[in-house]
């Protein structure tokens, strides 16, 4: 259908995502902070690159960069995130927002192609200052007070003191206009190995996970290591301990096929190696697609509390501190991506959830939303090394411009 028609230029696609590997460049990856110097200049790189593409750019009063078209016709909203997290990959956001910017470039300008893609970079995935702040913004969930009260995770600068070093204090944040965007489409790498281990090159991404977390509290007796006999302990570390090995051997029995959990964090108190632990405090936290499956493992997360506080002699309290919301990506996405896999990619792709979070859940709340992974070398992210074969970035381009073509033409 479009064999020879408008496609992605892998050589351009690669160039932009070379360039912008150049700011703040560390080993092979980055280190681009949000609003640190190399952040506003790939802020910078974009809003001078988007014209190339008929699109008007402004960055906003959060540090959103959009561009915005003003062809007739359906606008579809494509994008991801410029800045990384600490010495991280090249490719973690910026790959989506030059793919959107690839699209743009493509579509745009092709007067047989009825509307436009427009692009986005949200500011903040990385959740620096908080938690997707840029993309939460332009749907309306971040208030001044979340602004004022916002900090920088490693500096503790505060984000009223970046706006204004960056230049963006005083400006508007940009909210969606009702009625605008078909929906939005994100490319990702898949920072996992999923793709690689099937042989695959393009993910279809059905949901993005819900993330739950609890803070597990665990009340023994402090007492003197030395001097109080085993049988009289209320040992509060050990209980803990006996509660994370307890969730590994029960878990699996009520979990989903891709259900994950994770103890981030078990502190000790006052954790001295002369003292029995009369507290101890466990981060728990479970991922999955499924809210009913969540919450069966609650359920069984407590009934496990209730009888290792029972043998222990310990209280334990399980207090849910954030409950996850799974976002579905909108089928008819899902089947553009499919569409476009089985043209450019010989259909060798794979319908998955996301494990990780994205922008994508945000917009998902107020628009139909998709997203396209391409595979992660060795699954590694969040880590300088992080990798995609050049091939698959171009292939991956090629998929995400045909399928935002394929969503403008059936809108
Ligand atoms: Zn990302």
């Amino acid at each position: 259908m479009n064999d020879n028609g408008s496609k992605a230029d892998g050589a351009r696609v690669l160039a932009d995502l070379n360039a912008l590997r150049t700011l703040g460049a560390y080993k092979t990856g980055v280190h681009r902070p949000t609003f640190s110097e190399p952040h506003l200049l790939s802020l910078k790189w974009l809003a001078e690159n988007l014209p190339q593409a008929g699109l008007a750019a402004e960055i906003d009063g959060i540090g959103n960069v959009f561009g915005t078209s003003t062809k007739a016709g359906p606008k579809l909203l494509a994008g991801s995130h410029l800045e990384s997290q600490n010495f991280a990959g090249w490719l973690d956001g910026p790959l989506g927002v030059v793919y959107a910017l690839e699209a743009a470039r493509v579509i745009n300008p092709d007067p047989d192609i009825n509307g436009a893609v427009e692009v986005a970079a949200w500011c903040d995935e990385e959740g620096h200052f908080g938690h997707f702040l840029g993309s939460r913004s332009f749907v309306g969930d971040v208030t001044e007070q979340d602004i004022d009260a916002a900090r920088d995770r490693t500096e503790g600068r505060a984000m009223r003191e970046a706006l204004q070093a960056a230049g963006l204090a005083g400006r508007q944040r940009k909210t969606a206009e009702r009625d605008r965007h078909i929906g939005y489409l994100e490319a990702h790498i898949e920072q996992g190995r999923n793709l690689e281990s099937s042989g695959l090159t393009i993910g279809i991404v059905t949901s993005i996970v819900g993330i739950w977390q609890y803070r597990i509290t665990v009340t023994g007796e402090q007492n003197h290591a030395g001097t109080t006999r085993m049988q009289d302990r209320k040992d509060a570390g050990l209980a803990a301990a006996r509660l994370c090995v307890a969730i590994d051997d029960r878990f699996p029995a009520s979990a989903g096929a891709r259900t994950v959990w994770t103890t981030g964090r078990i502190t000790l108190e006052p954790g001295a190696p002369s003292i029995i632990p009369g507290r101890a405090e466990i981060l728990f936290q479970v991922r999955d697609d499924n809210s009913e499956i969540v919450a069966r493992l609650e359920a069984l997360l407590r009934q496990i509390s209730t009888e290792i506080s029972a043998a222990s002699g310990c209280g334990i309290e399980v207090k849910c501190i954030r409950t996850g919301k799974p976002a579905l990506m909108e089928e008819k996405f899902q089947r553009a991506i499919a569409e476009a896999s089985s043209i450019f990619a010989g259909g060798k792709s794979l319908p998955m959830p996301s494990g990780a979070g994205h922008d994508a859940q945000v917009l998902a709340t107020i628009m139909p939303a998709g997203m396209l992974f391409v595979p992660s070398i060795g699954g590694v992210s969040h880590h300088w090394s992080e990798n995609t074969d050049g091939a698959d970035i171009v292939r991956g381009a090629e998929v995400f411009v045909e399928a935002c073509r394929r969503l403008l033409s059936s809108s």
